[in-house]
């Protein structure tokens, strides 16, 4: 608001254009404001300019340094911190382990009016190139803790860490879950799923910020389908810790089912792969249109679902490229950055492949990944 009253005030004393109507899109070291002008005016006005402003970034960045066990940087390249090795830079990055860091971060962003972004291990993550105005922020805690067949664990935490906890501790019912890349917040977030089975259905609650308070809510509240969640619906809710019921089990067999998924899940996604794993979610087979799922053969449904590939292979997906993104050749829902990768690219790649099934089927594919800037 002082920004662009300034820009306004400025503008207006130099009488350069009859009517103005600032609408600010950043305020930054460089603010960027666009100007909004008759249309005739157009030919003969700049459209954007460039204005110096009150360091917003700045003031925030000290406000964030006041605020104990809270690590801050700026213009932190974000494709350090997603799997695909893609992104630009986040104007800050703070991260933690501790609740009320976290949550006064939040509060010194919402006072600056800065938005706010928070992520895991960026498993699922498609950042634009020119990366995300405002603060990027990561939750860290990971505690897990075991009694009486539940197991409390914090949002940060490493997923496979909790699966391996569960595992060693004798306590089924994440054993299928092997392998997910990513935290155990997201994993809430996304209703994170393979074999058959969700971590919803494991939930008893889930403790989170509204972005006034901690609320609890049980796992109803959750409002959980494949892959969704309540929280997807709130991208300002943020997910800090999660209680699950599990039952007792032999360790040595857990083991066994979870390794032998990891086997599969390597070859499929190698560790070092650029990816996000599927880019499309699958589709219920009952939410199809009829003349679609009478296409569909019998053996492409797998636990009432048609795997995104199957549309994909129909359209010839495998193997195409744009720039350094590939589809893979033997798996059609399976996208990555083979080195030199940008996010125009792969975004590119993912609306061409999203038309070709339009055209083909009269339906759209819906990403699973989440972009951010
Ligand atoms: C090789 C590979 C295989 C995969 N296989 C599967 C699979 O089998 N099943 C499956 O479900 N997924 C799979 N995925 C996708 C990914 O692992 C999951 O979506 C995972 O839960 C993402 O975790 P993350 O911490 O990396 O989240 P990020 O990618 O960092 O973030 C994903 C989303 O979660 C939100 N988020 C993160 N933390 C929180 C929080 N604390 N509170 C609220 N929101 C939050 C972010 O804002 C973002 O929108 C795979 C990915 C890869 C790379």
């Amino acid at each position: 608001m002082t920004v662009s009253l300034q820009i306004a005030l400025q503008l207006r004393s130099q009488k350069q254009i009859p009517r103005l109507n600032l609408v600010l899109v950043r305020r930054f070291v460089l603010a960027e404001a666009r100007v909004a002008i008759d249309p005739e005016m157009r030919n003969t006005w700049n459209a954007s300019l460039i204005i110096e402003v009150m360091p917003a970034t700045e003031e925030t960045r000290a406000r964030l340094a006041e605020i104990p066990n809270l690590t801050v940087s700026a213009g932190a390249p974000l494709s350090r911190y997603t799997r695909f090795g893609i992104g630009g830079p986040a104007d800050l990055y703070a991260e933690t382990g501790d609740v009320e860091a976290f949550i006064a971060a939040l509060a010194a962003a919402r006072s600056s009016g800065i938005p706010t972004m928070v992520i895991g291990g960026g498993t699922n993550l498609v950042v634009s190139d020119g990366g995300f105005r405002g603060i990027v922020l990561r939750y860290r805690g990971n505690r897990l803790l075991a009694a009486n067949g539940r197991v409390i664990a914090d949002a940060g935490a490493v997923f496979q860490d909790l699966v391996d906890f569960a595992i060693e501790r004798g306590l089924q019912g994440l054993e299928t879950l092997a392998g997910i890349p990513g935290s155990v917040g997201a994993a809430v977030y996304g209703n994170a799923g393979a074999y058959g089975h969700s971590l919803s259905e494991r939930v008893v609650d889930v403790r989170f910020h509204d972005g006034r308070e901690i609320r609890v809510f049980t796992n109803e509240e959750c409002q959980f389908h494949y892959r969704e969640s309540i929280f997807k619906r709130h991208k300002d809710w943020i997910v800090f810790s999660v209680e699950l019921q599990l039952e007792p089990a032999d360790a040595g067999r857990l083991r066994e089912t979870a390794a032998g998924i990891l086997q599969v899940r390597n070859e499929k996604f190698p560790v070092t792969l650029k990816c996000a794993g599927s880019i499309f979610k699958n589709l219920l087979l009952e939410d199809l249109p009829l003349a679609v799922a009478a296409e569909v053969p019998a053996s492409a449904v797998r636990e009432g679902k048609v795997p995104a590939a199957w549309f994909l292979e129909q359209v010839g997906a495998k193997g195409c490229r744009r720039g350094d993104i590939h589809v893979a050749s033997h798996h059609a829902n399976l996208i990555y950055n083979a080195g030199a990768g940008t996010a125009s690219d792969l975004c590119a790649l993912i609306e061409d492949l999203k038309a070709r099934v339009r055209t083909r089927f009269g339906m759209d594919l819906e990403e699973e990944v989440q972009y951010v800037g």
